[in-house]
């Protein structure tokens, strides 16, 4: 999983709750949105702002803010590497929780399209 996406979940979690309440949570929030590339940080604030959901939790295919069923590829790519995914639908970050990441097989248990292989074996 991207580490920025746990980061940015925390940050989605404080805006909910309202939790800058107090100097010491501001100074760790700001520690937090430091750590997080400018781009990314102005995305999740874009969606933050229009009481949207900045990063949604992936369970079974299905992002967690637009329920959406997201597309097969998507969730492979984003159980097996640190990639930071978006949702195509609704834009928010996609976290992928362990128990998603069993579900979904690893890239080298998927066998290679037999197409693939006579197009190696005709180069070589
Ligand atoms: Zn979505």
């Amino acid at each position: 999983m991207n580490p920025f996406v746990e980061t940015l979940y925390v940050l989605q979690r404080c805006a909910l709750t309202h939790a800058q309440t107090t100097p010491g949570s501001k100074a760790s929030i700001a520690e937090l949105r430091a750590s997080v590339p400018a781009p990314v940080l102005a995305h999740f604030d874009r969606l933050i702002v229009r009481d949207r959901a900045g990063v949604a939790e992936v369970h079974h295919g299905v992002c967690g803010a637009c329920h959406l069923r997201l597309p097969a590829a998507i969730t492979a790519v984003g159980v097996n590497c640190d990639d930071l995914q978006m949702c195509e639908s609704c834009g928010a970050y996609l976290m992928f929780p362990a128990e998603e990441a069993a579900a979904v097989p690893a890239p080298a248990e998927i066998r290679p399209r037999r197409r693939y292989r006579a197009v190696a074996v005709a180069l070589a």
